[in-house]
């Protein structure tokens, strides 16, 4: 025997190559997305395609294809994080799978939505950041009566059409997932899920595996949310901005300035658009926002400001703003400041 087997076989390793699961749509092997592809195993187990097509899309939307095993990824996702997206949409072709196909049609989809989203979040290493988030979205939704089980059974209702998209729908499919995933675990969610593909039932799946009435587990639900509400989250007083870096209207800003920001005065909804409005020709440009924090919202800078320039931001546009968990809206504001 070789040396080098005889080192792999002591390693508990073999010889043989591992199979690539991610392809692009000339054949050629994504072996740096495997252990999005083993993340995704570990929760569908053989329901997880063993061949997944990846194309790309200029568009800002990624979409699947279940009949293929493909998935499109925008192409922008792709240039800067592609795991997460990739598990995302990848997560609906195995829910399909597991499922036998309920998981896309209309009444199931907040689930396959949600799970997509709490897989997207385990790939991206950020689940509890999301959690946070997704829950708060949800409580305040719930609280208002903006959701239940029956509004969500309508998803087209639910979450819109393009381009009047309801970002909002996405955290409540996931507060049903980290609902059933903490109270029951993944293998019996796995179950109940396999289950909804042979019942196409939600009442049977879950009497079947977690013992419950589908009106029981959405009352659970429902009083789980109301525990999840971070108290201090939302003053009474409107949603403003409380800090603004630049000062609003200063006027001998260092053009070194590499960053700019502002703090908004509760935790914000960071999957609702920006619409932040900037000429992007003087150094500053809405691409480069992001949220910083649950309250900050910044800027980059990368090349430094210009000197001797005057900056006008606008936050929000007529029909577009940022709007907090609770679902408050932050009045269109402007913003300028001087560098000297
Ligand atoms: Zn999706």
């Amino acid at each position: 025997m070789s040396l080098l087997l005889s080192m792999l076989l002591a390693a508990g390793g073999c010889a043989c190559p591992r199979p690539v699961h991610f392809v692009d749509l000339h054949g050629n092997e994504l072996k740096s997305l495997e252990p999005c592809w083993q993340s995704l195993h570990r929760f569908f187990g053989e329901a997880t395609p063993e061949r997944i097509t990846i194309g790309y899309t200029p568009e800002s939307a990624s979409s699947f294809s279940v009949g293929s095993d493909s998935i499109t990824v925008s192409m922008n996702e792709w240039a800067t994080n592609p795991a997460p997206i990739v598990a995302h949409e990848s997560s609906h072709l195995a829910l399909s799978h597991l499922t036998q196909g309920a998981s896309a049609t209309e009444p199931f989809r907040f689930l396959d939505e949600g799970l997509a989203e709490y897989l997207q979040h385990v790939v991206a290493g950020d689940l509890p950041a999301y959690r946070e988030e997704a829950l708060a979205v949800a409580a305040a939704d719930r609280a208002r009566g903006a959701i239940s089980f029956a509004a969500m059974r309508s998803w087209q209702t639910c979450f819109g059409r393009p381009p009047k998209r309801n970002l909002r729908a996405y955290a409540a499919g996931a507060s049903v997932v980290f609902f059933l995933v903490e109270r029951w675990g993944e293998p019996k969610l796995r179950a109940f899920f396999a289950e909804l593909g042979r019942t196409r039932d939600l009442d049977q799946a879950t009497r079947a595996k977690i013992e419950l009435s589908v009106e029981q587990l959405e009352a659970g639900w429902t009083a789980w949310l109301k525990t999840q509400r971070p108290a201090m989250t939302d003053s009474d007083e409107p949603l403003r901005i409380v800090r603004f870096s630049p000062a609003q209207g200063s006027k001998s800003v260092s053009a070194a300035l590499r960053e700019v920001e502002v703090e908004l005065s509760s935790d914000m909804f960071g999957r609702a658009p920006l619409c932040l409005q900037t000429p992007c020709n003087d150094g500053l440009c809405y691409t480069e926002a992001y949220w910083k924090s649950p309250r900050i919202l910044a800027v980059r800078a990368p090349k430094g400001l210009r000197a001797g320039t005057r900056y006008e931001l606008r936050i929000g546009a007529a029909g577009c703003q940022i709007q907090s968990r609770s679902g408050e809206k932050l009045p269109v504001t402007e913003w300028s400041f001087q560098t000297r």
